[in-house]
């Protein structure tokens, strides 16, 4: 048997990035509740924040009510459901808030169980033994692409329509998540980010920063600090969860 992991930690930190006018990422977790997310908003004017933000605060206030016994994964599943709709409701009411979306990326524990819920091109990474491991798979044209052998990695990061994403919360009336189902043990270190982390840091420099013994913020702010080195082109959020 495992050791079990009896405790997680959390920090975050989400950052404007060096180009943009604002931050349209936004961030969320409550560690009593086990329930950590990152969202990437997009839309004209102030939509795309108003999605993110509000994907956050369902998803929060769905999770933290939930009725207990009910199993995690269907709560995640129809919590999304219902988030979707709130977005996508709000924004056929509102026209300056038409077609405003965003992604999800959403880390659920209970105890050593874990699922990670996803919607879009944000991400989840594991780092366990020093090493990473991307657990989602992006909802973009060009991943999917790259996943049919119809493109290649290069490729979709040149490509001008790697910014199409082919799920995202609130622009449909109906969304479905994956989810992905893991066991923790204590050592793991999650990531949930936005492709503005990702956009500028390859995987083994993620590794390597990740691969440090430092307090989580101090993590965080390391991350961020190297995506705007490399250039800050988008908003930048990651947030880390500590299993021990
Ligand atoms: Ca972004």
């Amino acid at each position: 048997m495992a050791t079990a992991v009896v405790n997680y930690t959390a920090a975050a930190i989400s950052d404007r990035g060096r180009k943009r006018a604002s931050n349209e990422d936004a961030f969320g977790y409550s560690v009593e509740h086990g329930v950590y997310f990152v969202c990437d908003g997009m839309g004209g004017a102030a939509a795309g924040e108003i999605a993110s933000s509000l994907a956050i605060d369902e998803m929060l206030r769905l999770l933290a009510e939930r009725t207990p016994g009910k199993p995690l994964p269907t709560v995640a599943e129809q919590a999304v459901i219902a988030t979707n709709e709130a977005i996508f409701s709000r924004s056929q009411r509102n026209y300056r808030l038409s077609g405003m979306g965003t992604t999800l990326v959403g880390l659920l524990v209970e105890e050593r169980n874990a699922w990670v819920v996803n919607v879009g091109d944000s991400r989840c990474y594991r780092l366990r033994n020093g090493h990473i491991e991307q657990i989602t798979l992006d909802h973009s044209l060009v991943e999917e692409q790259v996943r049919l052998g119809r493109m290649t990695c290069s490729e979709a990061l040149r490509s001008p329509l790697r910014n199409v994403i082919t799920r995202a919360l609130g622009t449909q009336s109906h969304v479905t998540p994956d989810i992905f189902e893991l066991e923790a043990e204590p050592g793991d270190l999650f990531l949930l980010c936005s492709d503005g982390l990702t956009r500028e840091l390859s995987d083994p420099l993620i590794e390597s920063l990740l691969s440090v013994d430092l307090p989580l913020d101090d993590m965080c702010t390391r991350l961020v600090n190297a995506a705007n080195k490399a250039g800050g082109h988008d908003n930048i959020t990651c947030l880390l969860v500590r299993a021990s």
